[in-house]
């Protein structure tokens, strides 16, 4: 199942002024970037218009300045760390209002193949509201506009959505096409066995993505703190677990769902337990592994148990295609992160295609040192969760058909 949207191969930009919106919503400590994949995944279609003679407009939010400029959330430290990445200069158009006097005299100085970046677009309030005066702004910068910015594609904004109302052209980037092919085929068209791994906090947050996996994979496993609803589901006593009670119905819903698609949902057959939730959250603790239908009342779960990391660590030998979202456990504090190290191993020992959907995951594998033994790793945790759910993304949709 390939993209059916025009992509930055689909267009000639030379001597054009291509607007891009990549996502540049990286950590930062102390003003300097901390995880910079986001970058690096953002050059192979920044560089591909460069080549072909475009003048390159990049733009993006970081974090959430609420509508206002705010110092510590300029876009300044990208700029500096993109011009080394790329080997040329970036420059970077700094302006309160993003597209102001400054980012207008930036954009009309430049040659074919210069790249600049505009400031921070959520420094202005319309941008999460998807504004018509802020979007025609950014669309007067540009002739053509195209979306790599995958990790905001779940999002309705004026800078990947409004805007594509008021160009002639808009097109995909590498990058979000690279993320939609490989999330996509394994939904749609996965190499069979299927093995989808759910993990993370809690139920209510993954509702969908729970249901429609289970129609599309063959084995469903399920960890984190999400999983002990499903075992007070099946009547076991959870301590002081993490639990949706209102989400209890919906566990058994799900269990029934898998025993009539005749899929198999494996759950913790054993659960590491403490007294308490680690404060603060790396702080050195006491454990126990027990079995899941052994919680004490007073204990509480959180990873999963020995004997658990080794089944769902066979169950991924099985596989041929796995999608992983959401840690097994707090894997925050080592202690507590072995369930989460056994998966993310299993996971690089594979020969199966192991798609890592973004967010706590994708940080996890990345610290582990297994980021390059996963065939893709998203991006977007928040966009890939939608995707998995079925839903058409908002800033993929608007871009042009083919
Ligand atoms: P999510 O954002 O839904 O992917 O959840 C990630 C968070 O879930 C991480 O911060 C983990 O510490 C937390 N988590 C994982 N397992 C548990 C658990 N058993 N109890 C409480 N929190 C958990």
């Amino acid at each position: 199942m390939g993209l059916n949207k025009k992509s930055v191969d689909d267009i000639n930009v030379k001597g054009q002024k291509v607007l891009v919106r990549c996502d540049f919503n990286v950590p930062l400590k102390d003003g300097k970037i901390t995880d910079e994949n986001r970058l690096v995944a953002a050059l192979p279609t920044i560089k591909k218009l460069i080549s072909d003679g475009g003048k390159v407009i990049l733009c993006s939010h970081l974090g959430k300045p609420k509508g206002e400029p705010k110092p510590e959330l300029s876009l300044a430290p990208v700029a500096a760390r993109l011009s080394e990445l790329l080997g040329q200069e970036v420059k970077f158009a700094a302006d309160p209002e993003v597209v102001g006097p400054n980012a207008k005299a930036a954009v009309e100085a430049m040659k074919d193949g210069d790249v600049i970046l505009l400031e921070n677009t959520r420094y202005r309030a319309e941008e999460t509201k998807n504004g018509e005066a802020f979007s025609k702004e950014l669309a007067s910068l540009a002739d053509v506009f195209v979306n790599d910015a995958f990790g905001t594609a779940h999002r309705a904004h004026c800078s990947n959505v409004g805007v594509t109302a008021y160009v002639k052209t808009s097109v995909v980037g590498y990058l979000m096409q690279k993320e939609i092919d490989f999330l996509g085929n394994a939904v749609e068209n996965p190499v069979r066995p299927f093995v989808a791994i759910l993990g993370g906090a809690k139920v209510a947050d993954k509702l969908n993505v729970i249901s429609n996996l289970l129609e599309k994979c063959d084995t469903l496993i399920i960890g984190g703190g999400m999983a002990y609803t499903f075992l007070k589901a099946k009547g076991y006593e959870v301590g002081t677990s993490l639990v949706d009670d209102e989400k209890i119905d919906y566990c058994k819903e799900m269990m029934d769902k898998a025993e009539k698609l005749g899929k198999t949902m494996l759950l913790p057959v054993d659960t590491t337990i403490a007294a308490s939730f680690p404060n603060p959250i790396d702080a050195q603790i006491e454990v126990s592994v027990v079995g899941s239908d052994a919680i004490p009342a007073d204990m509480m779960g959180l990873d999963i148990g020995t004997k658990t990391a080794e089944l769902y660590a066979d169950a991924v030998k099985s596989a041929k295609t796995v999608v992983w979202n959401g840690p097994m456990g707090v894997f925050e504090n080592p202690i507590l992160a072995k369930g989460t190290i056994a998966v993310a191993k299993s996971l690089a020992e594979t020969d199966a295609t192991t798609i890592i959907g973004g967010g706590d995951s994708a940080a996890a594998v990345n610290q582990l040192g297994f980021g390059d033994k996963m065939s893709h790793i998203s991006t977007g945790g928040g966009a890939s969760l939608e995707f998995l759910e079925g839903k058409e993304l908002p800033g993929v949709a608007a871009a042009n058909d083919k």
